[in-house]
């Protein structure tokens, strides 16, 4: 199977000129492009060879409606948008987003059609008291995201993120996790889901890693038979590096 890789472009660029041409630097075969909703049109008019992720969905089981500010799954779908990041640890951190919410999002996300792309993880505070802790904390952070679609059928995107990972800026010698860790998580993550009672054993379950992947250490990443694929958030804004670390992907 080939790498899958995503880039989060978070709430950037700001000017929609801006984002038109890092949409045309980065739109490449098997590349996910997650740009801001209001970027989103521009953005899709302009893509020929990548495809498209929101960055976020409302749990809305309807193409339009009174539903003030509310974006569903079935218009992204609409839109051309195959993919949605649910559960990324900002929302969870800023905005309020809690296991429940995301639990109703992935499942109004599988039956829009939309594949979820969850994003679970722990906080340094939790990866303190070991991996073992770690794992334990993702497992149930699964368990509660895909509470409502038990027994059902598709493809589920696990993104795992090690909280404390994330925009670390690797070039500037941040803290990023460790490949074999970060493999040994993903491969637990697979394992968990494939046995869990068989609850979600009929999923393809594909499962990315996400925290500060740059062009310097995606190397060691890839050497992570467990990992099949990448959500890439800061250095998706650096067309140039992102386009050398889809290169070395590939290669
Ligand atoms: C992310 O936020 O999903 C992410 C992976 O960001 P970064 O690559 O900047 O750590």
């Amino acid at each position: 199977m080939k790498h899958l890789v995503i880039a989060n472009w978070k709430m950037n660029p700001v000017s929609t000129e801006d984002a038109i041409r890092l949409a045309k630097e980065e739109d490449m075969r098997d590349v996910i492009i997650a740009p801001p909703s209001f970027h989103m049109p521009s953005v899709r008019a302009v893509i020929k060879r990548g495809a498209l992720c929101a960055q976020d969905i409302d749990p809305i089981d309807a193409l339009s409606g009174p539903y003030t500010g509310a974006i569903s799954p079935l218009l992204f779908k609409k839109m051309g948008v195959r993919y949605a990041i649910i559960g990324h640890s900002e929302r969870r951190a800023h905005l309020g987003e809690t296991d429940d919410s995301i639990a109703k999002k992935v499942h109004t996300a599988l039956t829009a059609g939309i594949i979820p792309v969850l994003c679970v993880g722990e906080t340094s505070e939790v990866r303190a008291g070991g991996y073992m802790n770690a794992r334990d904390f993702v497992l149930r952070q699964i368990e509660r995201d895909l509470d409502l679609v038990r027994g059902g059928v598709g493809k589920l995107i696990i993104a795992y993120e090690p909280v404390w990972a994330i925009s670390t800026n690797n070039n500037d010698g941040g803290v990023i996790d460790d490949s074999e860790s970060a493999g040994e998580m993903i491969q637990n993550i697979k394992a968990f889901l494939a046995e869990s009672m068989k609850l979600w054993a009929q999923y393809k379950i594909v499962g990315l890693y996400g925290g500060s992947v740059g062009v310097n250490n995606i190397g060691m990443f890839l050497k992570e038979r467990s990992i099949d694929g990448f959500l890439v958030g800061g250095a998706s804004l650096r067309a140039k590096e992102f386009k050398k670390i889809v290169e070395i992907i590939h290669s």
